[in-house]
């Protein structure tokens, strides 16, 4: 494509980055015009590199980048939120990998989702700022879910489109991506019960607005069933599409 521009400007999250070469580093970034993006930044290693204190782990920058034959290169690059707390505590650090290894893992390159960079960009500032982490993290997940075409049902039975009625042995079955009334739930093997507490909290973090969310007050045993239900769909969720991608590829290389 010859008539593109060679440079261009965008907001960038730095999810992910690998040495390159003598003193590069390869970039993953998110950004909200181009989605997910590979970068090479260069000579950011040496210790003379201006830029190198603007592309580190789960900032917020804005780049020049130039085209590239194999990736395309930071030509620029200049903070725009540091978040710093992310990088001054253990566990917020490991949380913030956490949000970005799943927009790494959830979107594929040159993607375009604006709502989901908003989203990475909300949820790393709460994660600085939250003495719990918890509802940050499942709210994220609920909404890159959502964001991203896999949004679980939580209102109607999967089989029979029947409203949910609010008892205690409706059922959650991964493969069916949500919820089924207690007589379809019945009928899958390998579906788990979903009792109405963890169906109201799961429904509330979907689609009540942060300011509401950041209010609920949990007990411990329903936190631990939210977090493992919404790991269990999410690992699920990964694993399918790993294997679509891999299938993929395979019917791409026997084409
Ligand atoms: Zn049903």
């Amino acid at each position: 494509m010859e008539n593109r521009e060679r440079l261009y400007r965008t907001d960038a999250l730095i999810l992910r980055r690998s040495d390159f070469g003598e003193a590069d580093r390869l970039l993953t970034v998110m950004t909200p015009e181009y989605g997910k993006l590979r970068l090479l930044a260069k000579g950011v290693r040496k210790t003379t590199s201006r830029k190198a204190g603007h592309v580190e782990l789960f900032m917020l920058t804005n780049m020049l980048v130039a085209r590239g034959r194999t990736f395309d290169i930071v030509s620029q690059a200049e903070i725009v939120e540091a978040y710093r707390p992310l990088r001054e505590d253990l566990d917020k650090t490991s949380h913030a990998y956490y949000l970005a290894e799943l927009v790494d893992r959830f979107v594929e390159e040159h993607d375009p989702n604006v709502p989901l960079f908003e989203l990475l960009a909300l949820s790393l500032a709460r994660l600085g700022h939250a003495d719990d982490p918890f509802l940050v993290l499942r709210f994220f997940e609920l909404h890159l879910l959502s964001l991203t075409g896999y949004q679980p049902q939580l209102h109607f039975c999967v089989v029979c489109q029947e409203a949910l009625e609010p008892v205690d042995n409706n059922y959650f079955h991964l493969p069916d991506g949500g919820a089924l009334c207690p007589t379809h739930g019945q009928t899958r093997p390998t579906a788990q019960i979903l009792p109405l507490v963890v169906l109201k909290v799961l429904r509330y973090l979907q689609t009540e607005p942060w300011e509401n969310v950041a209010g609920l007050q949990l007990n411990p045993a329903t936190r631990r069933h939210v977090e493992s239900l919404l790991l269990e769909y999410i690992t699920f969720v990964l694993e399918r599409r790993l294997k679509s991608v891999d299938f993929l590829h395979k019917l791409r290389r026997l084409g």
